[in-house]
């Protein structure tokens, strides 16, 4: 099973048919209580099913499925994937400690550090994605976060320098990993210790589910499933339905969000109304040399900046639109198009216009193009 490519194992991890009169897909199971048929058997070890948070075949397939996909030792979920950011986060991080995290995060992660976080005693520092990171180890440095690409500005890391360094001063490593999927960076190979999904975008990939996933190499994953349990955390079976239902055609659906997005940049690119387009899969893009020697590909998300326009003139863009929706998440099967806003504290993001991040979906390419051709017409008439 380790031997098989990653196209076959998300169609054949985590499958427990035999155990399921045969059906395919493990159905959702709803349990608080599981009975023991007797005493002796609720000695610890004894049942693989003791308790409904503790896990039902439900959880327990996408948890075998995610742990064959990233090869790590020990695999949680989580109701959310901000809840698998902030679980990882918690099960490095305590009182005293320092943590670094990349400038390009996602928000709420951000904010989370800097409430919470900050409150039971921990202080954040924030580094600009492409530093070396070195320099900024403090004594009481604990934990490393990174996000690569970021998922509004997709700066490329140079994952395998940071986690050099962390470990030469004996912190940790983070990796919200949400845009590539463990199927274009392998997380753990990279030398980062917790890989985090937030599974709500390509795992799940119908829009219809919140789902996060944290695989531990050997040294964080005793830590990593006591502080999931301590906290009482488990997705549930519906939602671990889905999730698992996604995979199996995740493989699939990336390589034509990789197609579709490789067809609108390079339109875009060509627009005279856009300044540059911001897309690790293109040669034109700083990222581009690190992102073609570490992943297997290129996801959906993408950002442009415009060349400077008006809030009306966005708006005109924007809001005419008949494929994409107008909406946060990403990672479906829909086209999406959002006004990105961004919060910098480390190194300050440079753009002159407003910047535009799209999430090319499944729809027809030229349909998405005639679409944005029509909101460019619109912008310049405003
Ligand atoms: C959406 C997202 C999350 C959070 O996932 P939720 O299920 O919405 O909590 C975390 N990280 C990244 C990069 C995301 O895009």
């Amino acid at each position: 099973m380790k031997k098989d490519k990653p196209d076959t194992k998300v169609v054949s991890a985590g499958r427990m048919s035999k155990d399921h009169f045969g059906a395919v897909n493990t159905p959702v199971y709803r349990a608080s209580t599981i009975l023991f048929p007797d005493l002796a058997s609720m000695e610890p070890g004894r049942q693989a099913y003791t308790y409904g948070r503790r896990g039902t075949p439900s959880s327990r397939s996408l948890e075998d499925a995610i742990a064959q996909l990233e090869g790590g030792a020990q695999v949680v979920l989580t109701p959310s994937g901000l809840n698998a950011v902030t679980t990882a986060i918690l099960s490095v991080i305590g009182n005293g400690d320092h943590l670094l995290v990349t400038d390009s995060v996602y928000g709420p992660t951000r904010h989370f550090c800097d409430t919470t976080l900050k409150r039971l005693g921990v202080e954040t520092s924030y580094y600009a994605p492409t530093a070396n990171i070195a320099p900024l180890l403090r004594p009481n440095t604990k934990a490393v976060f990174c996000e690569s690409p970021g998922s509004l500005t997709f700066e490329v890391q140079d994952i395998p320098a940071i986690a050099g360094a962390a470990h030469a001063h004996g912190a940790s490593v983070l990796m919200d990993n949400t845009w590539a999927t463990p199927l274009l960076f392998d997380v753990h190979g990279h030398g980062v210790d917790l890989s985090i999904q937030a599974g709500t975008k390509y795992l799940g990939g119908h829009a219809d589910v919140n789902i996060g996933t944290v695989s531990a190499n050997e040294a964080h994953a005793a830590r990593l499933k006591d502080t999931h349990g301590n906290m009482g955390l488990a997705a549930s079976g519906d939602d671990c339905f889905l999730a698992l239902r996604g995979l199996r055609t995740l493989a699939v659906r990336l390589k034509r969000h990789q197609e579709t997005a490789l067809k609108l940049t390079h339109w875009l690119a060509g627009r005279p109304e856009v300044a540059r387009v911001i897309y690790p899969a293109l040669p034109s893009d700083p990222g581009y040399a690190l992102w073609k020697r570490d992943f297997k590909g290129a996801s959906g998300l993408f950002a442009f900046e415009l060349k400077p326009a008006s809030e009306r003139q966005v708006a005109a863009l924007v809001e005419g639109l008949h494929h994409f929706g107008i909406g946060y998440s990403w990672g479906g099967f829909e086209s999406l198009i959002l006004p990105s806003h961004i919060h910098r504290t480390a190194q300050a993001f440079d753009a002159k216009g407003p910047l535009i991040r799209i999430h090319a979906g499944l729809d027809d390419a030229y349909d998405l193009i005639a679409d944005l051709e029509q909101g460019f017409a619109r912008l310049k008439g405003t």
